[in-house]
Protein backbone atom coordinates (compact mmCIF):
# COMPACT_ATOMS: atom_id res chain seq x y z
CA UNK A 1 0.00 0.00 0.00
CA UNK A 2 1.04 3.28 -0.75
CA UNK A 3 0.90 6.45 1.52
CA UNK A 4 0.42 10.31 -0.56
CA UNK A 5 0.58 12.89 1.64
CA UNK A 6 -1.54 15.62 0.80
CA UNK A 7 0.03 19.32 2.41
CA UNK A 8 -2.69 21.91 3.06
CA UNK A 9 -1.69 24.35 -0.30
CA UNK A 10 -1.77 21.36 -2.22
CA UNK A 11 -5.88 20.94 -2.94
CA UNK A 12 -5.75 20.62 -6.66
CA UNK A 13 -8.34 18.04 -7.40
CA UNK A 14 -7.17 18.05 -11.38
CA UNK A 15 -3.50 15.72 -10.48
CA UNK A 16 -2.89 12.98 -11.87
CA UNK A 17 -3.28 11.75 -8.38
CA UNK A 18 -6.85 11.99 -7.73
CA UNK A 19 -7.86 10.61 -11.70
CA UNK A 20 -9.01 7.15 -10.02
CA UNK A 21 -9.71 5.76 -6.68
CA UNK A 22 -7.57 2.73 -5.89
CA UNK A 23 -7.69 0.13 -2.72
CA UNK A 24 -3.40 0.45 -2.94
CA UNK A 25 -3.51 4.15 -2.14
CA UNK A 26 -4.34 6.14 0.91
CA UNK A 27 -3.97 10.06 0.57
CA UNK A 28 -2.91 11.28 4.13
CA UNK A 29 -4.00 14.53 5.39
CA UNK A 30 -2.94 16.22 8.69
CA UNK A 31 -3.98 19.29 10.97
CA UNK A 32 -0.07 19.91 12.71
CA UNK A 33 1.19 22.45 14.97
CA UNK A 34 4.33 22.51 13.32
CA UNK A 35 2.25 24.31 10.86
CA UNK A 36 0.49 26.79 13.01
CA UNK A 37 3.25 27.57 15.46
CA UNK A 38 5.81 28.49 12.81
CA UNK A 39 4.53 31.77 12.79
CA UNK A 40 1.51 33.66 14.35
CA UNK A 41 -0.77 33.27 11.95
CA UNK A 42 -3.90 35.40 11.74
CA UNK A 43 -7.23 33.31 12.97
CA UNK A 44 -9.17 33.57 9.50
CA UNK A 45 -5.98 32.10 7.31
CA UNK A 46 -5.52 28.82 10.32
CA UNK A 47 -9.34 28.71 10.26
CA UNK A 48 -9.73 28.62 6.01
CA UNK A 49 -7.07 26.24 5.40
CA UNK A 50 -8.06 23.72 8.10
CA UNK A 51 -11.79 24.56 6.35
CA UNK A 52 -10.61 23.75 2.72
CA UNK A 53 -8.37 21.06 4.04
CA UNK A 54 -11.18 18.98 5.43
CA UNK A 55 -13.77 19.93 2.49
CA UNK A 56 -10.55 18.29 0.15
CA UNK A 57 -10.89 15.35 1.95
CA UNK A 58 -14.63 14.92 1.86
CA UNK A 59 -14.00 15.26 -1.77
CA UNK A 60 -11.92 12.39 -2.11
CA UNK A 61 -13.53 10.19 0.05
CA UNK A 62 -16.76 11.04 -1.88
CA UNK A 63 -14.93 9.71 -5.26
CA UNK A 64 -14.29 6.85 -3.72
CA UNK A 65 -10.48 7.62 -1.92
CA UNK A 66 -9.16 6.13 0.68
CA UNK A 67 -8.20 8.95 3.53
CA UNK A 68 -6.17 8.80 6.73
CA UNK A 69 -7.30 12.60 7.96
CA UNK A 70 -5.64 14.14 11.15
CA UNK A 71 -7.22 16.65 13.19
CA UNK A 72 -4.92 18.99 15.33
CA UNK A 73 -6.58 17.85 18.38
CA UNK A 74 -6.79 14.22 17.83
CA UNK A 75 -4.64 11.89 20.06
CA UNK A 76 -2.56 10.17 18.15
CA UNK A 77 -1.77 13.62 16.05
CA UNK A 78 2.38 13.95 16.87
CA UNK A 79 1.71 17.34 15.26
CA UNK A 80 4.70 16.77 13.43
CA UNK A 81 4.71 16.06 9.64
CA UNK A 82 7.65 13.49 8.97
CA UNK A 83 6.41 12.11 12.94
CA UNK A 84 3.15 11.57 11.95
CA UNK A 85 4.29 10.16 8.38
CA UNK A 86 6.11 7.63 10.56
CA UNK A 87 3.52 6.65 12.37
CA UNK A 88 0.76 6.77 9.78
CA UNK A 89 2.53 4.50 7.47
CA UNK A 90 3.49 1.85 10.36
CA UNK A 91 -0.43 1.94 11.38
CA UNK A 92 -1.52 1.72 7.98
CA UNK A 93 1.20 -0.98 6.60
CA UNK A 94 2.34 1.31 3.96
CA UNK A 95 5.11 0.09 1.94
CA UNK A 96 5.57 3.15 0.15
CA UNK A 97 5.50 7.33 0.14
CA UNK A 98 5.11 9.34 -1.70
CA UNK A 99 4.65 13.35 -1.62
CA UNK A 100 3.53 16.46 -4.07
CA UNK A 101 6.56 18.71 -4.35
CA UNK A 102 5.77 21.76 -1.35
CA UNK A 103 6.66 25.08 -2.57
CA UNK A 104 8.62 26.51 1.07
CA UNK A 105 11.80 25.36 1.15
CA UNK A 106 11.17 25.12 4.81
CA UNK A 107 9.29 22.09 3.82
CA UNK A 108 10.53 20.58 1.18
CA UNK A 109 13.99 20.43 2.96
CA UNK A 110 12.30 18.54 5.56
CA UNK A 111 10.43 16.02 3.25
CA UNK A 112 13.83 15.65 1.47
CA UNK A 113 15.06 15.15 4.90
CA UNK A 114 12.79 12.30 5.74
CA UNK A 115 13.17 10.67 2.63
CA UNK A 116 16.63 10.15 3.13
CA UNK A 117 15.78 8.72 6.70
CA UNK A 118 13.04 6.46 6.40
CA UNK A 119 13.80 2.57 5.74
CA UNK A 120 10.50 3.15 3.40
CA UNK A 121 10.88 3.79 -0.31
CA UNK A 122 9.80 7.30 -1.58
CA UNK A 123 9.11 9.13 -4.05
CA UNK A 124 8.29 12.82 -4.75
CA UNK A 125 5.84 14.27 -7.76
CA UNK A 126 5.37 17.81 -9.14
CA UNK A 127 1.99 19.31 -7.74
CA UNK A 128 0.79 20.57 -11.81
CA UNK A 129 -0.14 23.88 -10.43
CA UNK A 130 2.02 26.19 -11.87
CA UNK A 131 3.01 27.31 -15.62
CA UNK A 132 7.07 26.88 -14.92
CA UNK A 133 9.15 25.04 -13.59
CA UNK A 134 11.23 25.87 -10.35
CA UNK A 135 14.17 26.90 -11.76
CA UNK A 136 12.81 28.74 -14.95
CA UNK A 137 13.14 31.79 -13.88
CA UNK A 138 17.33 31.18 -12.51
CA UNK A 139 17.91 29.68 -15.70
CA UNK A 140 16.46 32.71 -17.69
CA UNK A 141 18.57 34.81 -15.95
CA UNK A 142 21.76 32.88 -15.75
CA UNK A 143 24.69 35.15 -14.82
CA UNK A 144 22.53 38.69 -14.20
CA UNK A 145 22.38 40.46 -10.97
CA UNK A 146 19.00 41.54 -12.14
CA UNK A 147 16.37 39.56 -13.22
CA UNK A 148 13.61 41.88 -15.25
CA UNK A 149 9.81 40.96 -14.67
CA UNK A 150 8.90 42.62 -18.11
CA UNK A 151 10.73 40.10 -20.05
CA UNK A 152 10.16 37.01 -18.38
CA UNK A 153 6.08 38.32 -18.88
CA UNK A 154 6.71 38.29 -22.73
CA UNK A 155 7.66 35.10 -22.46
CA UNK A 156 5.09 33.60 -20.84
CA UNK A 157 2.60 35.54 -22.87
CA UNK A 158 4.34 34.08 -26.03
CA UNK A 159 4.48 30.79 -25.10
CA UNK A 160 1.49 29.72 -23.78
CA UNK A 161 -0.73 32.05 -26.15
CA UNK A 162 -2.16 34.45 -23.72
CA UNK A 163 -3.18 37.66 -24.97
CA UNK A 164 -1.23 37.31 -28.43
CA UNK A 165 -2.71 37.47 -32.11
CA UNK A 166 -0.29 36.48 -35.10
CA UNK A 167 2.64 36.60 -32.61
CA UNK A 168 2.19 39.91 -31.30
CA UNK A 169 0.68 41.16 -27.70
CA UNK A 170 -2.91 41.50 -28.77
CA UNK A 171 -4.31 45.34 -29.17
CA UNK A 172 -0.13 46.13 -30.23
CA UNK A 173 1.18 46.46 -26.51
CA UNK A 174 2.40 44.32 -23.78
CA UNK A 175 1.59 47.19 -21.16
CA UNK A 176 -1.37 49.23 -20.63
CA UNK A 177 0.03 50.50 -17.24
CA UNK A 178 -0.18 53.91 -18.38
CA UNK A 179 -4.00 53.90 -18.78
CA UNK A 180 -4.31 52.24 -15.07
CA UNK A 181 -3.66 52.98 -11.79
CA UNK A 182 -5.98 55.90 -11.17
CA UNK A 183 -7.44 57.35 -7.63
CA UNK A 184 -11.18 56.11 -6.91
CA UNK A 185 -13.79 58.69 -6.00
CA UNK A 186 -17.06 56.27 -6.19
CA UNK A 187 -17.47 57.12 -9.88
CA UNK A 188 -18.10 53.33 -10.55
CA UNK A 189 -19.78 51.77 -7.11
CA UNK A 190 -16.84 48.51 -5.88
CA UNK A 191 -18.19 45.43 -5.83
CA UNK A 192 -17.39 44.57 -1.82
CA UNK A 193 -16.48 41.52 -0.44
CA UNK A 194 -17.28 37.93 -1.34
CA UNK A 195 -20.63 37.02 -0.51
CA UNK A 196 -19.17 33.43 0.53
CA UNK A 197 -19.92 32.12 4.35
CA UNK A 198 -18.72 28.90 5.44
CA UNK A 199 -19.71 28.34 9.47
CA UNK A 200 -15.99 27.07 11.03
CA UNK A 201 -17.33 27.49 14.64
CA UNK A 202 -16.04 24.07 15.48
CA UNK A 203 -12.32 24.99 13.58
CA UNK A 204 -12.52 28.45 15.87
CA UNK A 205 -13.22 26.65 19.03
CA UNK A 206 -10.69 23.37 18.34
CA UNK A 207 -8.35 26.49 17.79
CA UNK A 208 -8.56 28.08 20.94
CA UNK A 209 -9.03 24.70 23.38
CA UNK A 210 -5.75 23.84 21.71
CA UNK A 211 -4.02 26.90 22.63
CA UNK A 212 -2.85 28.16 19.29
CA UNK A 213 -1.49 31.56 19.76
CA UNK A 214 -3.52 34.23 16.55
CA UNK A 215 -4.09 37.24 15.67
CA UNK A 216 -7.03 39.35 13.51
CA UNK A 217 -10.77 38.78 13.92
CA UNK A 218 -12.85 36.15 13.03
CA UNK A 219 -16.57 35.96 12.04
CA UNK A 220 -16.38 31.89 12.70
CA UNK A 221 -20.25 31.36 11.15
CA UNK A 222 -19.67 33.18 8.57
CA UNK A 223 -15.84 32.79 7.23
CA UNK A 224 -15.88 34.89 3.96
CA UNK A 225 -13.11 33.14 2.14
CA UNK A 226 -13.66 30.40 -0.78
CA UNK A 227 -12.72 26.82 0.61
CA UNK A 228 -14.42 24.40 -1.75
CA UNK A 229 -13.65 24.34 -5.12
CA UNK A 230 -16.23 25.21 -6.21
CA UNK A 231 -17.01 28.46 -3.75
CA UNK A 232 -13.51 29.31 -4.80
CA UNK A 233 -15.54 28.86 -9.00
CA UNK A 234 -17.96 31.14 -7.91
CA UNK A 235 -15.69 33.52 -6.28
CA UNK A 236 -13.78 33.33 -10.03
CA UNK A 237 -17.30 34.44 -11.59
CA UNK A 238 -17.86 36.81 -9.21
CA UNK A 239 -15.08 39.02 -10.24
CA UNK A 240 -15.30 38.33 -13.81
CA UNK A 241 -18.34 39.77 -13.67
CA UNK A 242 -18.38 42.62 -11.72
CA UNK A 243 -14.92 43.84 -10.63
CA UNK A 244 -12.88 42.57 -13.74
CA UNK A 245 -14.27 45.77 -15.67
CA UNK A 246 -12.91 47.90 -14.34
CA UNK A 247 -9.81 45.97 -12.51
CA UNK A 248 -7.03 47.82 -14.51
CA UNK A 249 -8.36 51.36 -13.88
CA UNK A 250 -8.38 51.39 -10.22
CA UNK A 251 -5.92 48.48 -8.96
CA UNK A 252 -3.15 50.78 -7.02
CA UNK A 253 -6.20 52.88 -6.26
CA UNK A 254 -6.74 53.13 -2.04
CA UNK A 255 -10.23 53.99 0.15
CA UNK A 256 -10.80 54.59 3.53
CA UNK A 257 -14.60 53.61 1.62
CA UNK A 258 -14.00 50.11 0.44
CA UNK A 259 -10.80 47.64 1.63
CA UNK A 260 -11.33 45.35 -1.48
CA UNK A 261 -12.27 47.53 -4.17
CA UNK A 262 -12.00 45.89 -7.62
CA UNK A 263 -9.74 42.85 -6.87
CA UNK A 264 -10.30 39.58 -7.30
CA UNK A 265 -9.80 38.25 -3.59
CA UNK A 266 -8.64 34.79 -5.38
CA UNK A 267 -5.35 34.75 -3.65
CA UNK A 268 -6.14 32.28 -1.15
CA UNK A 269 -7.83 29.92 -3.53
CA UNK A 270 -5.04 29.95 -6.02
CA UNK A 271 -1.98 29.95 -3.37
CA UNK A 272 -4.04 26.24 -1.90
CA UNK A 273 -4.80 25.26 -5.72
CA UNK A 274 -8.40 25.04 -5.45
CA UNK A 275 -7.85 26.95 -9.46
CA UNK A 276 -5.23 26.79 -11.55
CA UNK A 277 -4.08 29.75 -12.64
CA UNK A 278 -4.18 29.47 -16.36
CA UNK A 279 -8.12 28.17 -15.62
CA UNK A 280 -8.08 32.26 -14.05
CA UNK A 281 -6.16 33.57 -16.91
CA UNK A 282 -8.38 31.80 -19.43
CA UNK A 283 -11.45 32.96 -17.49
CA UNK A 284 -10.35 36.62 -18.13
CA UNK A 285 -9.20 36.33 -21.65
CA UNK A 286 -12.32 34.96 -22.85
CA UNK A 287 -14.43 37.87 -21.18
CA UNK A 288 -12.50 39.99 -23.46
CA UNK A 289 -12.70 37.86 -26.62
CA UNK A 290 -16.81 37.42 -26.20
CA UNK A 291 -17.22 40.92 -24.84
CA UNK A 292 -14.37 43.57 -25.77
CA UNK A 293 -16.28 46.38 -25.37
CA UNK A 294 -17.17 45.38 -21.53
CA UNK A 295 -13.96 43.91 -21.07
CA UNK A 296 -11.44 46.56 -22.08
CA UNK A 297 -8.10 45.13 -22.68
CA UNK A 298 -6.21 47.22 -20.09
CA UNK A 299 -8.48 45.86 -17.44
CA UNK A 300 -7.61 42.09 -18.57
CA UNK A 301 -3.77 42.65 -19.52
CA UNK A 302 -3.55 44.17 -15.82
CA UNK A 303 -4.94 41.07 -14.24
CA UNK A 304 -3.50 38.33 -16.20
CA UNK A 305 -0.19 40.47 -15.97
CA UNK A 306 -0.23 39.98 -11.83
CA UNK A 307 -0.80 36.27 -12.47
CA UNK A 308 1.05 34.96 -15.81
CA UNK A 309 3.54 37.42 -14.87
CA UNK A 310 4.52 38.20 -11.13
CA UNK A 311 3.05 35.21 -9.43
CA UNK A 312 5.06 32.74 -11.64
CA UNK A 313 7.93 35.26 -11.65
CA UNK A 314 7.97 35.64 -7.42
CA UNK A 315 8.45 31.72 -7.51
CA UNK A 316 11.36 31.56 -9.63
CA UNK A 317 13.24 33.85 -8.01
CA UNK A 318 12.16 32.46 -4.74
CA UNK A 319 13.64 28.82 -5.86
CA UNK A 320 16.73 30.49 -7.07
CA UNK A 321 17.97 32.58 -4.35
CA UNK A 322 16.54 30.24 -1.34
CA UNK A 323 17.52 29.67 1.43
CA UNK A 324 20.32 32.72 1.70
CA UNK A 325 17.09 34.92 0.21
CA UNK A 326 15.35 34.29 3.52
CA UNK A 327 18.76 36.02 5.98
CA UNK A 328 19.29 38.72 3.04
CA UNK A 329 19.42 42.42 5.08
CA UNK A 330 20.90 44.51 1.89
CA UNK A 331 20.34 48.13 3.90
CA UNK A 332 21.24 46.29 7.35
CA UNK A 333 18.12 47.95 8.77
CA UNK A 334 17.24 46.74 12.69
CA UNK A 335 14.65 48.80 14.25
CA UNK A 336 11.58 46.74 15.84
CA UNK A 337 8.49 46.66 14.56
CA UNK A 338 6.08 49.32 16.20
CA UNK A 339 3.29 47.68 18.22
CA UNK A 340 0.82 49.33 16.24
CA UNK A 341 1.12 46.60 13.24
CA UNK A 342 -0.50 44.19 15.79
CA UNK A 343 -3.40 46.97 16.89
CA UNK A 344 -3.63 49.30 14.10
CA UNK A 345 -3.39 52.22 17.22
CA UNK A 346 -1.81 55.35 15.69
CA UNK A 347 -2.29 58.35 14.28
CA UNK A 348 -1.45 58.03 10.66
CA UNK A 349 -4.76 57.36 8.82
CA UNK A 350 -3.36 55.53 5.91
CA UNK A 351 -1.70 52.67 8.79
CA UNK A 352 -4.48 52.77 10.67
CA UNK A 353 -7.18 52.25 7.61
CA UNK A 354 -4.36 49.06 6.18
CA UNK A 355 -3.77 47.33 9.45
CA UNK A 356 -7.33 47.58 10.50
CA UNK A 357 -8.99 46.14 7.66
CA UNK A 358 -5.90 43.57 7.51
CA UNK A 359 -6.80 42.77 11.07
CA UNK A 360 -10.66 42.13 10.18
CA UNK A 361 -10.36 40.50 6.90
CA UNK A 362 -6.66 39.21 7.12
CA UNK A 363 -6.39 41.08 3.63
CA UNK A 364 -4.80 44.03 2.31
CA UNK A 365 -4.58 44.83 -1.62
CA UNK A 366 -1.11 44.83 -3.31
CA UNK A 367 -0.77 48.70 -3.24
CA UNK A 368 -1.57 48.85 0.70
CA UNK A 369 0.80 46.54 1.47
CA UNK A 370 3.42 47.41 -0.21
CA UNK A 371 3.44 51.43 -0.58
CA UNK A 372 1.58 52.07 2.93
CA UNK A 373 2.89 49.22 5.68
CA UNK A 374 5.93 48.32 3.29
CA UNK A 375 6.65 51.81 2.70
CA UNK A 376 6.50 52.56 6.46
CA UNK A 377 8.84 49.68 7.45
CA UNK A 378 11.05 50.29 4.73
CA UNK A 379 11.30 54.34 5.36
CA UNK A 380 11.63 53.63 9.22
CA UNK A 381 14.72 51.09 8.66
CA UNK A 382 12.74 48.38 10.19
CA UNK A 383 14.44 44.49 10.83
CA UNK A 384 13.32 42.79 7.35
CA UNK A 385 13.21 39.78 9.90
CA UNK A 386 10.09 40.99 11.67
CA UNK A 387 8.50 42.89 8.32
CA UNK A 388 8.29 39.01 7.18
CA UNK A 389 7.62 37.10 10.26
CA UNK A 390 4.26 40.08 10.22
CA UNK A 391 3.47 39.36 6.38
CA UNK A 392 3.48 36.31 6.86
CA UNK A 393 1.48 35.56 9.84
CA UNK A 394 -1.22 38.72 9.03
CA UNK A 395 -2.54 37.50 5.10
CA UNK A 396 -5.08 35.24 4.44
CA UNK A 397 -2.72 34.32 1.22
CA UNK A 398 0.76 34.15 3.07
CA UNK A 399 2.81 31.25 2.11
CA UNK A 400 6.74 31.76 2.30
CA UNK A 401 7.47 31.25 -1.48
CA UNK A 402 4.96 34.07 -2.71
CA UNK A 403 5.31 36.16 0.87
CA UNK A 404 8.68 36.56 1.44
CA UNK A 405 9.88 37.60 -2.76
CA UNK A 406 7.40 40.64 -2.10
CA UNK A 407 8.02 41.33 1.15
CA UNK A 408 12.04 41.32 1.91
CA UNK A 409 12.51 41.68 -2.01
CA UNK A 410 10.10 43.93 -3.82
CA UNK A 411 8.60 45.66 -0.71
CA UNK A 412 11.83 46.04 1.53
CA UNK A 413 14.77 45.69 -0.89
CA UNK A 414 16.55 43.63 1.44
CA UNK A 415 17.48 41.70 -1.18
CA UNK A 416 19.83 44.47 -2.53
CA UNK A 417 17.59 44.70 -5.95
CA UNK A 418 17.28 41.49 -7.04
CA UNK A 419 13.57 41.79 -7.80
CA UNK A 420 13.28 45.79 -7.94
CA UNK A 421 15.53 48.02 -9.93
CA UNK A 422 15.23 50.34 -7.18
CA UNK A 423 13.05 50.51 -3.87
CA UNK A 424 9.46 51.50 -3.84
CA UNK A 425 9.33 54.35 -1.40
CA UNK A 426 7.46 57.44 -0.96
CA UNK A 427 6.43 60.65 0.62
CA UNK A 428 2.78 61.68 1.36
CA UNK A 429 2.42 62.55 -2.40
CA UNK A 430 1.84 59.62 -3.10
CA UNK A 431 -0.52 58.33 -0.61
CA UNK A 432 -2.44 61.30 -1.27
CA UNK A 433 -2.64 60.88 -5.17
CA UNK A 434 -4.03 57.74 -4.69
CA UNK A 435 -6.46 57.47 -1.87
CA UNK A 436 -8.70 59.15 0.45
CA UNK A 437 -6.53 58.66 3.70
CA UNK A 438 -5.14 61.88 4.17
CA UNK A 439 -8.13 63.84 4.15
CA UNK A 440 -9.17 61.90 7.94
CA UNK A 441 -5.40 62.13 9.74
CA UNK A 442 -4.04 63.62 12.55
CA UNK A 443 -0.88 64.39 10.08
CA UNK A 444 -0.43 67.48 7.66
CA UNK A 445 0.31 65.95 4.07
CA UNK A 446 2.03 68.89 3.25
CA UNK A 447 4.35 69.58 6.04
CA UNK A 448 7.93 67.99 6.44
CA UNK A 449 9.02 69.06 9.68
CA UNK A 450 6.73 69.81 13.00
CA UNK A 451 4.78 68.07 15.52
CA UNK A 452 1.70 67.61 13.38
CA UNK A 453 4.03 67.09 10.01
CA UNK A 454 3.27 64.02 7.94
CA UNK A 455 5.83 60.86 9.61
CA UNK A 456 5.77 59.97 5.44
CA UNK A 457 7.99 62.92 4.21
CA UNK A 458 10.76 63.68 6.87
CA UNK A 459 11.32 59.52 6.97
CA UNK A 460 11.48 59.45 3.18
CA UNK A 461 14.35 62.32 2.98
CA UNK A 462 16.45 60.67 5.98
CA UNK A 463 15.43 57.04 4.10
CA UNK A 464 17.54 59.17 1.07
CA UNK A 465 20.13 60.59 3.11
CA UNK A 466 21.25 57.56 4.88
CA UNK A 467 21.59 55.28 1.79
CA UNK A 468 23.35 58.22 -0.52
CA UNK A 469 26.09 55.99 -1.67
CA UNK A 470 24.10 53.14 -2.37
CA UNK A 471 20.72 55.34 -4.34
CA UNK A 472 22.33 58.73 -5.47
CA UNK A 473 24.08 56.62 -9.14
CA UNK A 474 20.54 54.85 -9.66
CA UNK A 475 19.33 56.82 -12.96
CA UNK A 476 15.64 56.06 -11.49
CA UNK A 477 16.55 58.33 -8.06
CA UNK A 478 19.13 60.58 -8.93
CA UNK A 479 16.04 63.46 -9.94
CA UNK A 480 15.06 62.75 -6.13
CA UNK A 481 18.88 63.82 -4.62
CA UNK A 482 18.50 66.65 -7.05
CA UNK A 483 15.02 67.88 -5.50
CA UNK A 484 16.29 66.87 -1.87
CA UNK A 485 19.91 69.11 -2.94
CA UNK A 486 18.32 72.19 -3.89
CA UNK A 487 16.30 72.17 -1.08
CA UNK A 488 17.61 75.54 1.22
CA UNK A 489 19.87 74.15 3.68
CA UNK A 490 17.70 74.56 7.24
CA UNK A 491 14.95 73.10 5.07
CA UNK A 492 17.12 69.92 4.41
CA UNK A 493 18.26 70.12 8.71
CA UNK A 494 15.01 70.37 10.08
CA UNK A 495 13.50 67.56 7.88
CA UNK A 496 16.23 65.06 8.59
CA UNK A 497 15.91 66.16 12.06
CA UNK A 498 12.54 65.80 12.41
CA UNK A 499 13.03 62.05 11.06
CA UNK A 500 15.28 61.93 13.97
CA UNK A 501 12.23 62.69 16.22
CA UNK A 502 9.86 60.14 14.55
CA UNK A 503 12.62 57.73 14.65
CA UNK A 504 12.94 58.13 18.33
CA UNK A 505 9.45 57.33 19.18
CA UNK A 506 8.03 55.23 16.34
CA UNK A 507 5.93 53.82 18.71
CA UNK A 508 4.46 56.86 19.44
CA UNK A 509 3.05 57.60 15.77
C1 LIG B 1 4.70 43.24 1.02
C2 LIG B 1 3.84 42.33 0.19
C3 LIG B 1 3.54 41.06 0.65
C4 LIG B 1 2.77 40.20 -0.14
N1 LIG B 1 2.51 38.94 0.32
C5 LIG B 1 1.80 38.07 -0.44
C6 LIG B 1 1.53 36.77 0.03
O1 LIG B 1 1.93 36.38 1.11
N2 LIG B 1 0.80 35.93 -0.77
C7 LIG B 1 0.32 36.34 -1.98
O2 LIG B 1 -0.35 35.55 -2.66
N3 LIG B 1 0.58 37.56 -2.45
C8 LIG B 1 1.29 38.45 -1.71
N4 LIG B 1 1.53 39.71 -2.19
C9 LIG B 1 1.09 40.06 -3.54
C10 LIG B 1 -0.31 40.69 -3.62
O3 LIG B 1 -0.39 41.77 -2.72
C11 LIG B 1 -1.43 39.70 -3.32
O4 LIG B 1 -1.28 38.56 -4.15
C12 LIG B 1 -2.79 40.30 -3.62
O5 LIG B 1 -2.97 41.47 -2.87
C13 LIG B 1 -3.88 39.29 -3.29
O6 LIG B 1 -5.15 39.86 -3.42
P1 LIG B 1 -6.10 39.54 -4.67
O7 LIG B 1 -6.27 38.07 -4.79
O8 LIG B 1 -7.33 40.36 -4.48
O9 LIG B 1 -5.22 40.05 -5.85
P2 LIG B 1 -5.53 40.80 -7.24
O10 LIG B 1 -5.08 42.20 -7.12
O11 LIG B 1 -6.92 40.56 -7.67
O12 LIG B 1 -4.51 40.07 -8.23
C14 LIG B 1 -4.81 38.81 -8.83
C15 LIG B 1 -3.83 37.74 -8.44
O13 LIG B 1 -2.55 38.07 -8.94
C16 LIG B 1 -1.56 37.50 -8.09
N5 LIG B 1 -0.64 38.56 -7.68
C17 LIG B 1 -0.86 39.89 -7.70
N6 LIG B 1 0.25 40.56 -7.33
C18 LIG B 1 1.18 39.62 -7.06
C19 LIG B 1 2.53 39.68 -6.63
N7 LIG B 1 3.17 40.84 -6.40
N8 LIG B 1 3.18 38.52 -6.44
C20 LIG B 1 2.57 37.33 -6.65
N9 LIG B 1 1.30 37.22 -7.06
C21 LIG B 1 0.62 38.36 -7.29
C22 LIG B 1 -2.27 36.90 -6.88
O14 LIG B 1 -2.37 35.51 -7.04
C23 LIG B 1 -3.65 37.54 -6.95
O15 LIG B 1 -4.66 36.72 -6.40
C24 LIG B 1 2.29 40.61 -1.40
C25 LIG B 1 2.58 41.90 -1.84
C26 LIG B 1 3.36 42.75 -1.06
C27 LIG B 1 3.68 44.11 -1.58
S1 LIG C 1 -0.85 62.53 6.07
FE1 LIG C 1 0.81 61.06 6.06
S2 LIG C 1 0.36 59.64 7.75
FE2 LIG C 1 -1.50 60.78 7.30
S3 LIG C 1 -2.63 59.49 5.85
FE3 LIG C 1 -1.42 60.92 4.63
S4 LIG C 1 0.48 59.83 4.22
FE4 LIG C 1 -0.53 58.74 5.89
Amino acid sequence: MTLRLVLGDQLHIGHPWFTRPSPDVTFLMMEVRQETDYARHHIQKIAAFFAAMRAFAATLEEQGHRVRYLRLDDADNRQDIPANLSSIAAEAGADRIEYMLPDEYRLDHQLREFAESTSLPCGAVDSGHFLTERKDVENMFAGKTQYLMERFYRDMRRKHDVLMENGEPAGGRWNYDRENRKRWNGEVEAPGGTDLRTDVTDIASMLRHSGVDTMGNIDANALAWPVTRGQALQRLAQFIEHALPHFGTWQDAMSTGSPFLFHSLLSFALNVKLLHPMEVIRAAEDSWRNDPARYGLPQVEGFIRQILGWREYMRGIYWAHMPEYAEMNALGHDRALPAFFWTAETGMSCMRHTISQSLEHAYAHHIQRLMVTGNFALLAGIDPDEVDSWYLGIYIDAIEWVEITNTRGMSQYADGGIVGSKPYVSSANYINRMSDYCGGCRYDRKKRHGDDACPFNSLYWHFLERHRDRFSGNPRMAQMYRVFDRMDAEERRATLQQAETWLAQLEAL
